[in-house]
């Protein structure tokens, strides 16, 4: 049987190192042919090491030396550097490229990947977010197959198998609510670093584990969704569903409801993008109900979390507007990060961006560039306001 070869981009992350625990499951089914990092060379020397990829890349190019040395007695190629990573996955030997870099830099290798054809396993929502019209159009036009990983796209793509779209009444989203969840904005605004990386159930990189304390994570989900399924935002609900067991779930005109179950644990939406259409067994974790005797569900508090209320209204609106709100995110968590704004400030830059940056209806990429840019740049002046 032929081997299905893959390259991971962003392989060092929470999402990369675990689509390489299913790789190591199934040696048979898996090959790595591609690598990339950012900056943790250390990792991505050791990753090389252990499944003997084809190529290696690491974004950060003052580290090429130092990948090359200590790779140097293996038949690995070594590049560094943006347009490397963005150029490897046009290779004639990838059948499968896995989008695992966090933000706005995941977008330009998916679309490459996107136009060269490659089986896509869409980890980096941000990549939808951005340019949804565009990249479901050039999906489209090359033929090229997205499988969502994020979890609860992951769970509807699973309710829809079999089913016709035009039934679909609803896709309901589940959301943790994250390690804010039941806090008024007062008791919000104290909220540290710290407290705002320990999530409840699942353990993931630090800019998706802010955005899911602010629920910003739930709103681009909704858009993520909204271009995956091509199904519009009043036909997307959210539901606050702590314990994180079902991962989403699709309503139906005749009132049925499928959900997709299972433990919160990434690596099952990973192997499921890696071995689609078929399943694979595997030695992970099983759900035992009686570890669960309750699952519940609540309204989420969009009055609090107004992120949710900002993302579907940009989401309404549409154009460039999920692109800006994106952009603004990134430069809030980042701000917040490096302990510069407060927790609910984070909101405050996200509405003061968006009003700053100039509307576009149906915008070329070169215009989503520019925009993005320009929210950047707007929002790094707003957060020195609010500094002062
Ligand atoms: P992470 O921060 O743990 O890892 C990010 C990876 O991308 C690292 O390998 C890093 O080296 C690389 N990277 C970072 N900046 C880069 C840049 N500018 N250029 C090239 N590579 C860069 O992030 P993560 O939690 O694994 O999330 C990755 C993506 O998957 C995000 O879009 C996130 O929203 C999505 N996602 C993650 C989870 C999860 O459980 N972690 C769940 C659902 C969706
Ligand atoms: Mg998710």
């Amino acid at each position: 049987m032929e081997q299905k070869k893959i390259a991971i981009l962003g392989a060092t992350g929470s999402i990369g190192t675990q689509a390489l625990e299913v790789v190591e499951q199934h040696p048979e089914q898996f090959i790595v042919e591609v690598l990339t990092a950012q900056n943790n060379a250390d990792l991505l020397i050791a990753q090389a090491q252990k499944f003997h990829p084809d190529t290696v890349i690491i974004g950060d190019e003052s580290q090429y030396e130092k990948v090359k040395d200590a790779l140097a007695s293996e038949p690995i190629k070594v590049f560094a550097g943006k347009e490397s990573i963005n150029k490897i996955v046009e290779s004639g030997e990838i059948d499968f490229v896995l989008t695992a870099i966090v933000g706005f830099a995941g977008l330009e290798p998916t679309l490459n990947a996107i136009r060269a054809g490659k089986t896509i396993g869409l980890a980096n929502k941000e990549t939808l977010v951005v340019a949804g019209e565009i990249i479901m159009q050039e999906a489209q036009k090359y033929q090229t197959p997205i499988i969502p990983i994020d979890s609860e796209h992951s769970a509807i793509f699973q309710c829809l198998t079999g089913e016709y779209p035009n039934e679909v009444k609803k896709l309901i989203l589940t959301a943790s609510g994250g390690p804010f969840r039941g806090e008024t904005f007062e008791s919000l605004q104290g909220k540290t670093r710290a407290d705002a990386l320990k999530h409840p159930n699942w353990d993931m990189g630090n800019k998706i584990t802010i955005d899911s304390a602010s629920m910003v994570n739930k709103g681009l989900e909704v858009i993520e969704a909204h271009w995956l399924f091509n199904v519009p935002a009043e036909k997307i609900d959210i539901i606050v569903h702590p314990q994180s067991i079902i991962h989403s779930l699709v309503q139906f005109y005749d009132g049925s409801i499928k959900a997709q179950m299972g433990l919160p644990d990434m690596r099952v939406p990973i192997q499921y993008a890696l071995s689609f259409p078929k399943r694979l067994p595997n030695n992970f974790p099983d759900f035992d109900f009686s570890d669960y005797p309750q699952l519940t569900f609540e309204k989420p508090d969009k009055t609090v979390f107004r992120s949710i209320k900002i993302a579907y209204e940009v989401l309404e609106k549409s154009g460039n507007m999920p692109c800006i709100f994106n952009a603004a995110n990134e430069i809030a968590v980042a701000a917040f990060l490096a302990e510069q704004i407060r927790f609910t400030d984070i909101f405050e830059v996200l509405e003061k961006t968006l009003n700053k940056v100039s509307y576009l209806r149906q915008p070329k990429f070169e215009e989503l560039m520019a925009s993005d840019m320009e929210a950047r740049r707007q929002a790094e002046q707003i957060i020195k306001q609010i500094k002062l």
